[in-house]
């Protein structure tokens, strides 16, 4: 229905221009996404996962989650809800490549501008869709009342719809006057890719006091470092030798900062037997220690956090998605699962739009799509906020109620089934019913 349709992908990316050719020898990205099983279906079904197949990537079957103090560990495994993985690690070169191969391989008149965009003039009259193939480099009769993208190379588009997908600091989003709400948290997120003796096939992550450290595998022996910490440690951790570095993340996931925990801690299987029902095949898995960090194979990024959230997500012409619409705490790895959601909900308002005949820069038409992910997205944001917070407080009490919480959704098995499927990217919440 939207072939039809022709589109420009404006990106200031360098890589865009160069067509991202990934070669087996080249170093790994320091840049990973987990992406989730909903994520891997739709680029199943746009086509584009084929080709994340073809490179370096790490389906991850188990995962283990602990915190400091010692009180308690959560182990998660695909057969407790009958999948075959929890997720998939790719490196962000890997994702991009994959999807400008799947655009190539379309139908789709789309052309590339690697280019910055510097300004945009929105028009905001009714057109009639039907003639007029959108977007274009010179304004026709019907483009009059499209918007006016000016890039950094001096040319000029005309667009139907604007889709800012152009991450936390959209200038898409400035320029349209959409207002956003968030706050910095005062954490920066230092990211690195790391190499083992061995592959490792779990995703492991510990909450320490200033924030979490996380060891995704990557396929090979290469997992990736993700560790949250405060801005003066992040400067620090950036600079030091390659081996005080590497002796700081194996302390951080071993018994730096605090004991290892046991499933006999807070008594947790007595205490949560009662509510256990059919056990879940994870529930009795003892803690393990992660595999130890021999080598850095990245250089090390240090990223500031933040929480912001656009109030609205369309307008005339404008919609938002992605980073540009929601920018959440990278703790859960959802932030680019959550923009997939937005893209496949959008291409299905414009499909349906198209179908009844309609503008597609329709005001009326963009707000279906905010309806269906607004909810999602505010709601993953608001449990993340919640995890930064609550694994912000060290307190004697509130660690043991924190214990209790992962051993509740270590035992508990309808608590574990609807946090894997809820993190996995269905919309049922992961409430105990
Ligand atoms: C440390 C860290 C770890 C993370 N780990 C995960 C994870 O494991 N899983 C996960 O799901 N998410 C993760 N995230 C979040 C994830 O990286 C983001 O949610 C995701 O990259 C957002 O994608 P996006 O396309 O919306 O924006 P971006 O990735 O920011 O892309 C925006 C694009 O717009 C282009 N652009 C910007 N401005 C302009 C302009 N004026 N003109 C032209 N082009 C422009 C940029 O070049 C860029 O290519 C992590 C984030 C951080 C910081």
């Amino acid at each position: 229905m939207t072939k039809q349709l022709s589109v420009a992908i404006i990106d200031s990316n360098p890589a865009l221009s160069s067509g991202l050719c990934i070669k087996k020898e080249d170093p790994p990205d320091p840049r990973v996404s987990t992406v989730t099983p909903a994520s891997i279906s739709f680029l199943q079904e746009a086509g584009a996962w084929k080709y994340v197949e073809q490179n370096r990537h790490a389906y991850f079957k188990k995962m283990q989650v602990w915190d400091y103090t010692g009180f308690g560990y959560a182990r998660y495994d695909a057969g407790d809800v009958n999948k075959d993985f929890l997720g998939c690690v790719a490196e962000n070169k890997v994702l991009h490549s994959s999807l400008l191969s799947c655009i190539k391989d379309s139908d789709f008149k789309t052309t590339f501008y690697p280019s910055r965009l510097t300004s945009m003039t929105l028009n905001t009259n009714s057109m009639s869709v039907v003639e007029e193939n959108t977007p274009s480099k010179e304004p026709s009769p019907a483009q009059g009342h499209a918007s006016k993208l000016e890039l950094s190379d001096g040319s000029s588009i005309y667009a139907k719809l604007v889709v800012g997908a152009d991450g936390g600091k959209s200038r898409v989003r400035e320029l349209a006057g959409f207002k956003t709400t968030g706050w910095n948290y005062s954490q920066n997120a230092i990211i690195c890719t790391v190499e083992h003796t061995s592959a490792n096939h779990c995703a492991w992550q510990r909450f320490l006091p200033n924030g979490p450290i996380a060891l995704l595998p990557m396929g090979e022996n290469f997992s990736n470092i993700v560790w949250t910490m405060s801005p003066t440690e992040s400067n620090d951790r950036k600079s030091i030798t390659e081996e005080m570095f590497l002796k700081d993340v194996n302390s951080a996931l071993d018994y730096g900062y605090g004991p290892h925990p046991t499933s006999s801690s807070l008594g947790a299987r007595d205490i949560f037997s009662w509510l256990k029902m059919d056990g879940t095949l994870s529930a009795n898995e003892p803690f393990e220690i992660p595999p130890k960090a021999i080598r850095l194979a990245s250089e090390r990024m240090v990223f500031p956090l933040s929480l912001r959230h656009a109030n609205s997500y369309a307008t005339k012409r404008v919609v938002l998605i992605g980073d540009a619409a929601h920018t959440i705490h990278p703790l859960a790895g959802q932030g680019v699962n959550l923009g997939f959601g937005d893209a496949y909900s959008l291409s299905r308002v414009i499909a349906e739009g198209i179908a009844l005949g309609s503008d597609i820069g329709e005001v009326n038409l963009l707000k279906k799509y905010e309806q269906e992910r607004k909810p999602a997205n505010v709601t993953m944001m608001a449990i993340l906020d919640g995890f930064q917070k609550a694994y912000s407080i060290d307190f004697g009490p509130f660690n043991f109620l924190r214990g209790a919480a992962f051993s509740g959704a270590n035992f508990v098995s309808p608590l574990k089934r609807s946090i894997i499927s809820y993190a996995s990217g269905e919309r049922k919440l992961p409430i105990f019913f």
